[in-house]
């Protein structure tokens, strides 16, 4: 008689983690972003996380360790980004629930996603039933917004539980101007952490420049193809356009 298999572990491609991030959602949080997005919204800020081969493949175990490790230097949330959280529904969920035990009771879980809130609720719902609030909505850079966290205005926050109705329901309607941005380290480059209004990037870049140090590829620009740089799959290409 053979032994049964063992079930594989479920495996999340991430594209980062930072903590604390103070720009997407209340308090101090630790932000995960996913990689792989199928979407290609045009004038998405983070093109470096559409190519689903990119990024870290990590096992559930161990992402949900490292992750507590972060948690335990404080924090009032975690939200999920990416690239797009709901196309790794299954292993996203597992992650969620390893980490829901070992969040405080006000500890708020923000997931983000492109896809709209009837799609989301069917594609995602093993992953919202961890989660107290969402972000949904494809980003459309036509509609600009100063809602806080929100890119686009077409784009609705949702509490989904009493902790996320108590922590989001001053949020809903509240705008910022300007956006709250951090910027971070990124290996030799910066990453910019937020949800940037119109113009907010071009300013960036114009600034960096005014300093003598003008970036050589954005993520919100498709990067020119080298022997190196692997490209993005045409199928998937938008037309350009930067909307900062
Ligand atoms: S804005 Fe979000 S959903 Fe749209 S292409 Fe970018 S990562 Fe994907």
């Amino acid at each position: 008689m053979r032994a049964p298999r063992a079930r594989a572990e479920p495996v999340l491609r991430v594209s980062r983690i930072v903590h604390p991030v103070t720009v997407l959602g209340p308090g101090r949080r630790l932000v995960i972003w996913v990689q792989g997005c199928g979407l290609a919204c045009a004038g998405c800020m983070s093109r470096d996380t559409w190519d689903p081969a990119g990024g870290t493949g990590l096992p559930v175990t161990a992402l949900a360790a490292a992750c507590r490790g972060l948690l335990v230097r404080g924090a009032d949330g975690v939200t999920v980004s990416g690239g797009e959280p709901l196309d790794q529904a299954p292993a996203l969920a597992a992650l969620l629930a390893a980490l829901r035990p070992a969040l405080r009771h006000a500890v708020d879980i923000l997931v983000y996603t492109g896809y709209e809130t009837d799609e989301a609720l069917r594609i995602g719902a093993a992953v919202l039933r961890h989660a107290d609030a969402v972000i949904t909505g494809r980003y459309d850079a036509a509609r600009p917004t100063r809602l806080v966290w929100r890119g686009s205005a077409n784009q609705s926050l949702l509490p989904l539980t009493g902790l996320g109705r108590r922590r989001y329901a001053e949020h809903l309607d509240r705008e910022a101007d300007p956006a709250p941005l951090e910027i971070f380290p990124d290996g030799d480059g910066l990453q910019v952490v937020g949800v940037p209004q119109r113009g907010d990037l071009r300013r960036l870049e114009t600034g960096l420049a005014r300093e003598g140090a003008p970036p050589r590829t954005v993520s919100w620009r498709p990067a020119r193809p080298t022997p190196s740089s692997p490209t993005i799959p045409p199928s998937r290409r938008t037309e350009e356009r930067d909307h900062a």
